[in-house]
């Protein structure tokens, strides 16, 4: 019970998964693995250093297997990730280079290990996307396995929690997570990871609050600590005062209400007040996000960022891995159409099967399409495995990163020479196949109507059209601020887009992170798009806020917003005119005060 000498302690980490969770804390303490002796290991000795390595793989890999053959049924979607850290365990960087260590520095097995992961761990610190940079706790969580196994400790076990708590550690490997009770756990909290770390995707999709990347968490609450734990503001509060307690209690029902009410509606179209629908799909990047989407009542998938099958591995994705791949994603998403974006490497992700050069501005550089016309055989590998699958689903192509027509008119020659040996090969694959552009680079916001001529439809990518239209880096900190998706600038060049796109009659969507916020929806569906595409969390309540809104009227609105001079003007009038309509909004973003 709280009292007068309640600690009242609210710690800020990052919300990856929204809901409020109130209740007893679970310090699952796990080995400190940073402190690692240093032993010289005599040249007589090395060989068998080298064993006990292979060994403690061996049985890391064994304890794996094991982990994958007893996962849960709910948590089945996410055994890709195990099989992943089974691969790593194997991984060139991280095997070859212990035994490399050991045997060149005369280092112990445990220090080898340690040092050829923080090499990997540095490589992927220096990327600047989150998503990849945090890929490298996938080696960091492998790696403890076969560490484990050296130091002869125990794999810490979180099966065993036998009441119903909220899981406090430094860091949740998907190993250790699947093997949690789900009906034991009320949230989670953890000191590393963010948004895109697996366990976060993992809480997302499993409706489980939690906090990650709350430093000292493991310092601050001890077992038994009653904590509150707010998802979606990213807060933690241990040992509330009884008023903080009577707060996120009223606000837990409250987001109850809101989310009970919002997802019993999710499956319905997203229709106006007056009978306008727009479309309100979901952007992935990884296959068993599907889960979510259809949970979450999205329409279809508008971008399939298919990145991710081409990293984390040795060498390159075959023809058969993305075709398996995509054919499920499609035969999973039923009729509803599924837009796969080819491959968006360069600028800020690397994939290990491909040498890289260094580049001053990777944003600028070898990137997307541009990588993809300089490397015909992994870009025909892609479109072969596009088509194929296709064929057994609603899929449509869309090329990233177009900047001039000619990127178009190659990949289109590209796709129809692949057509033609998929022809040849006697492979069933779609003939007429819909093909896309994004619209992310400002020429190709000026050049929309010569573009369009050659497409079937367009996808506006404000993440990266803000980042080059602005000249703001979208990942840099220090001008986060200016990031500004309401920019007078970046709404002309939506709409100028959008009219392109009617006049030439095709599709127009817009999939950046800016369609996810309630606030922008007025402006976006006045501006005339026929459909948008967000994280799968965010459609509930994006479909929501459309439907107190009427078409009509925004039309006449964005014109007004359109007038505006700056982005404060333009916020200025949508919290006058629609302000009521963001209150659950500004709800779920406030903080505890
Ligand atoms: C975008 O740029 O808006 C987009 C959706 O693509 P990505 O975030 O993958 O660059
Ligand atoms: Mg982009």
């Amino acid at each position: 019970m709280p009292d007068s000498t309640a600690r009242n302690l609210s710690l800020q980490g990052i919300g990856v998964s929204p809901g409020i969770a109130i209740g007893k804390a679970y310090l699952f303490e796990q080995e400190d693995i940073d402190v690692i002796e240093k032993r010289f290991v005599p040249p007589e000795e090395i060989d068998a250093e080298i064993n006990r390595f292979k060994e403690a793989v061996k049985k890391a890999q064994q304890h794996l297997r094991k982990i994958i053959k007893e996962v849960p049924d709910e948590y089945r979607d996410h055994v890709y990730i195990l099989d992943t850290h089974m691969m790593l365990l194997k991984d060139k960087m991280i095997y070859d280079g212990t035994i490399e260590l050991i045997e060149e520095k005369n280092l112990n097995a445990e220090r080898a290990l340690k040092k050829a992961v923080d090499n990997v761990k540095a490589m992927f610190k220096k990327m600047p996307d989150p998503y990849f940079r945090e890929r490298s706790s996938d080696i960091v969580h492998a790696s403890k396995l076969i560490l484990e196994n050296l130091l002869g400790t125990d794999h810490s076990k979180i099966s065993d929690i036998d009441k119903r708590v909220i899981i406090v550690a430094h860091d949740l490997s998907p190993a250790e997570t699947t093997q949690i009770q789900l009906e034991k756990i009320k949230a989670f909290v953890t000191e590393l990871g963010s948004h895109t770390s697996h366990t976060g995707i993992m809480a997302r999709s499993l409706d489980i609050p939690a906090v990650l990347g709350l430093g000292d968490a493991t310092q601050l609450v001890e077992t038994d600590d009653l904590i509150i734990v707010d998802g979606s503001a990213g807060i933690v509060i241990v040992d509330p005062d009884e008023d903080t307690l009577t707060r996120y209690h009223e606000r837990k029902d409250l987001f109850e209400q809101f989310r009970a009410r919002v997802t019993r509606t999710s499956h319905l179209p997203a229709e106006t007040t007056d009978g306008y629908c727009l479309t309100v799909s979901a952007n992935i990047e990884l296959l068993e996000e599907v889960v979510s989407v259809i949970d979450h009542g999205g329409d279809g998938i508008g971008l399939y960022r298919t990145e991710f099958l081409y990293l984390n591995r040795p060498g390159l994705p075959s023809e058969q891995d993305l075709f398996d791949n995509y054919r499920d994603l499609a035969e999973i998403m039923g009729g509803r159409q599924v837009t796969v974006r080819t491959l968006d490497i360069g600028g800020d992700k690397f994939a290990s099967g491909v040498s890289w050069a260094e580049e001053m501005n990777p944003a600028l550089g070898l990137r997307a399409i541009r990588f993809c016309l300089r490397s015909p055989e992994i870009f025909k590998t892609q479109l072969r495995a596009i088509l194929r699958a296709a064929y057994f689903g609603n899929i449509r192509i869309m090329f990233p990163m177009i900047a001039q027509v000619e990127e178009i008119i190659q990949a289109k020659h590209i796709l129809n020479e692949v057509a033609e040996s998929l022809h040849r090969d006697g492979l069933p694959f779609r003939e007429n196949i819909q093909i896309g552009a994004m619209i992310e680079v400002p020429s190709a916001v000026v050049t929309a109507d010569i573009l369009a001529k050659e497409v079937d439809f367009f996808s506006i990518g404000t993440n990266d059209l803000i980042q080059y239209s602005l000249a703001i880096d979208r990942i840099n900190k220090n001008v986060a601020s200016l990031y500004q998706p309401l920019h007078p600038a970046v709404l002309r060049m939506i709409r100028r887009v959008v009219e392109s796109a009617k006049e030439a009659g095709i599709e127009v969507s817009l999939c950046g992170e800016m369609a996810a916020d309630p606030v922008n929806i007025p402006v976006l569906l006045g501006l005339g798009l026929d459909a948008i595409s967000m994280n799968p969390i965010s459609i509930p309540t994006i479909k929501n806020v459309v439907r107190t809104l009427s078409f009509e009227e925004s039309k006449l609105f964005v014109q007004e917003v359109l007038e505006q001079t700056s982005t404060s003007s333009v916020l200025g009038l949508i919290q006058a005119t629609y302000g009521k309509s963001f209150e659950m909004d500004s709800y779920l973003q406030s903080d505890a005060e």
